[in-house]
């Protein structure tokens, strides 16, 4: 048994089944809304967590209808094909993240594992952490961004948010007050865009569109608790991350590091790298900050060497 509910009321209709593990990777938060259509948003959260809500709300797991997916994240499509299995429910994702749900051997090659070694090390922390995600299957059909999606009473509105990766969406849920911030995930960890289709520039503006958007509540995939209080602020520092690194990067530039490969085995964006499939995620988002600032003129790229450029 967790230590915490498995799930909590966000308004009638709409509950959070928290993911196991404090909802953090590999597990994510659910979204159940309890409606003519039962409707799951992700299905990241243990069965458990995911069944007991559904049991406290008068269900059973075969009364699902629906899955809609945030993104083709393993820890977020997470258990669909069991889930689909027992209730035959429908599945929906953005158009951009169909082949990736679709195909496991495509959500390798979005992710960016392309190599024998890197396939090996990522199917080695699959079978240790997530062996639930390797069953293909087929996407029923895929949401638009200006479409809001019917539940019943409860509508979602898909906003499209790319730079976590090209398809990521955020939520909101009847109207534009309460927003499902999936992963711009408001973690200690900041910003995760270690995909071959994450975008950092994309990143920054998904989070600017959010905040702009004032809303009163964001519900994070991988925290516990929906966050109202102090939500710009969280947003914003979440945002500020972004150059914290570059800085980073920059200051071990000015040492000498100089190649990506080096400032990966500092590491910057991860703190420690506990699984080594981890550094080709830490390459490919330094990668993202090196073409950023030579972009913006403050390191030269030579040859795959970096130094500071010199005003
Ligand atoms: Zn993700």
């Amino acid at each position: 048994m967790s230590e915490y509910p498995a799930h909590i009321e966000i308004e009638p209709h709409v509950h959070l089944v928290r993911g196991k593990n404090e909802a953090r990777f590999p597990e994510a938060n659910t979204l159940i809304i309890d409606d003519e259509i039962l409707t799951l948003v992700d299905a990241g959260s243990h069965p458990e967590q995911v069944f007991s809500t559904l049991r406290d709300l008068g269900h059973k797991p075969e009364d699902l209808d629906r899955i809609v997916l945030t993104h083709f994240h393993a820890d977020h499509k997470g258990y669909t094909s069991h889930f689909r299995r027992i209730s035959n429910c429908e599945v929906l994702c953005h158009p951009l993240a169909r082949d990736a749900v679709e195909s496991f051997e495509t959500m390798m090659k979005t992710i960016g594992i392309v190599s024998p070694e890197t396939k090996e090390q990522w199917l080695s922390l699959l079978r240790s952490r997530l062996p639930h995600v390797q069953d293909d299957y087929i996407v029923d059909g895929t949401f638009r961004d200006d479409r809001p999606i019917d539940c019943g009473e409860v509508q979602l509105t898909p906003i499209h948010s790319p730079g976590h990766t090209h398809d990521h969406t955020c939520f909101g849920i009847n109207g534009l007050e309460k927003i499902l911030l999936v992963d711009i995930d408001l973690t200690d960890f900041g910003p995760w865009y270690g995909n071959i289709v994450s975008d950092l520039e994309d990143f920054r503006k998904s989070i600017e569109r959010i905040i702009d958007l004032q809303p009163p509540m964001g519900i994070s995939s991988h925290l516990l608790d929906p966050v109202t209080e102090g939500l710009d602020e969280q947003l914003r520092s979440y945002l500020a991350f972004f150059d914290k690194r570059d800085e980073e990067i920059l200051h071990h530039i000015g040492e000498g590091v100089d190649t990506v490969k080096q400032l990966a085995q500092v590491p910057i964006i991860y703190p420690r790298i506990p699984y080594s499939v981890y550094l080709l995620f830490e390459e490919i988002m330094l990668d993202k900050h090196i073409e950023f600032l030579s972009k913006n003129d403050l390191v030269l790229l030579e040859d795959g060497h970096i130094q500071l450029q010199r005003a």
